[in-house]
């Protein structure tokens, strides 16, 4: 039997285990011009919260009691189609299932010989292209610049920072455990990384922090943390705000200080992005990452849980700081 994992309850604040729902179904067998496809790495994000709501966006809502999607590597087990053969390995947006049939329609093949499997999710996938598009198109990071990141313990924030660094930029992480603000000095090569879970003082430990004010604000959290940077900004800062994370489970529209001022006197620009809208630019991003990793200019982390139950809980644990890195389940 095949196993699915639907969406049960469009979730109210942060989601619970309740909001999803396993089934099993007939194995599917692929007719002509098609493949069967078995999951091998699943990718969790937490953009597929704001899919959870029944709202127009950027992006289509989730049905209830339909399939979730997301990034998923899977191994071709049976094909009747002529550009894929058994033993392949394809990256695509897929649904939670083990098993399921595509017609080959936007698959992409990915090469185990060339890159771990489970980074073509990561740092040569979505993550990774967000990361650099980002801080190159919008960030124009600068030697000598000081650059913050916020969720910078996660998937596309470890890669800000490192890119970062890469072009001569003072980079500060804010994060929440003291086991990433190691981390992210460690092994990302951050100078200084901030928990903001402890810090009394965010504002001022930022100022501390970055004692030339700050040059560049990727913003992957929004909220509070972000009011404390950008107390902190240049004049001609950028601020590439790539996620809010903070706010996707909040019930009500929060209100926090007046930004027009600050973006106005500090002659600022923030602008905000989808990476799906940039994907001209993948093709070089992805052959400059490459060249990074293979030359161990870059490095990254992941998070890896297993199981294909355990899909939701994994989801789910984005929201507590469960993940270094990005997190993958294994299936
Ligand atoms: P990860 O899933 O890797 O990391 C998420 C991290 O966010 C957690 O580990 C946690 O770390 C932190 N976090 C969770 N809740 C809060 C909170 N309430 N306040 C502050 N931090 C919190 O995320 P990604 O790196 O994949 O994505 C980062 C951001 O970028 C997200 O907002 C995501 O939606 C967005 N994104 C946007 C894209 C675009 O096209 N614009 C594409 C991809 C991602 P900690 O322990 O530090 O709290």
């Amino acid at each position: 039997m095949n196993k699915i994992i639907l969406l049960k309850n469009r979730p109210h604040g942060k989601p619970t285990l309740d909001d999803f729902k396993i089934i099993t179904e007939e194995m599917p067998a692929p007719k002509d011009n098609e493949v069967l496809l078995k999951t091998v790495y699943v990718s969790v994000d937490p953009y597929l919260r704001g899919r959870m709501n029944a709202v127009k966006s950027y992006i289509p809502a989730f049905e209830l009691n339909k399939p979730i999607q997301s990034g998923i590597i899977a191994e071709v087990i049976e094909s009747k189609h002529a550009d894929f053969k058994k033993g392949d390995f394809v990256s695509n947006n897929l649904a939670w299932k083990e098993y399921q049939i595509s017609d080959g329609k936007n698959l992409i093949k990915v090469n185990k010989a060339d890159a771990k499997l489970s980074s073509y999710l990561g740092i040569l996938g979505m993550t990774g292209l967000t990361a650099y598009l980002g801080l190159m198109e919008i960030g124009l990071p600068k030697n000598g610049e000081t650059l913050v990141v916020s969720g910078a313990g996660g998937a596309v924030g470890t890669v800000v920072g490192q890119i970062g660094k890469l072009h001569g930029c003072r980079v500060v992480g804010l994060t929440g455990s003291d086991e990433k603000v190691s981390l992210l000095t460690s092994k990302f090569n951050f100078d200084h990384a901030i928990n903001y879970k402890t810090a009394k003082n965010l504002k001022d430990a930022i100022k501390t922090a970055c004692p030339n004010g700050v040059d560049i604000y990727f913003d992957n959290v929004g909220g509070e943390i972000s009011d404390a940077v950008l107390a902190n900004i240049n004049k001609y800062a950028r601020l590439p705000v790539c996620g809010a994370i903070s706010l996707y489970n909040e019930t009500e529209i929060q209100l926090g200080p007046r930004l027009q001022p600050i973006i106005l006197t500090k002659s600022a620009t923030m602008r905000g992005f989808i990476i799906g809208d940039l994907k001209e630019k993948f093709p070089a991003a992805i052959k400059q990452l490459s060249a990074w990793l293979k030359d161990d200019k870059i490095t990254f982390s992941e998070t890896l849980v297993k199981g294909f139950d355990n899909i939701p809980q994994a989801f789910i644990d984005l929201f507590d700081g469960k993940n270094k890195g990005k997190m993958i389940v294994e299936i």
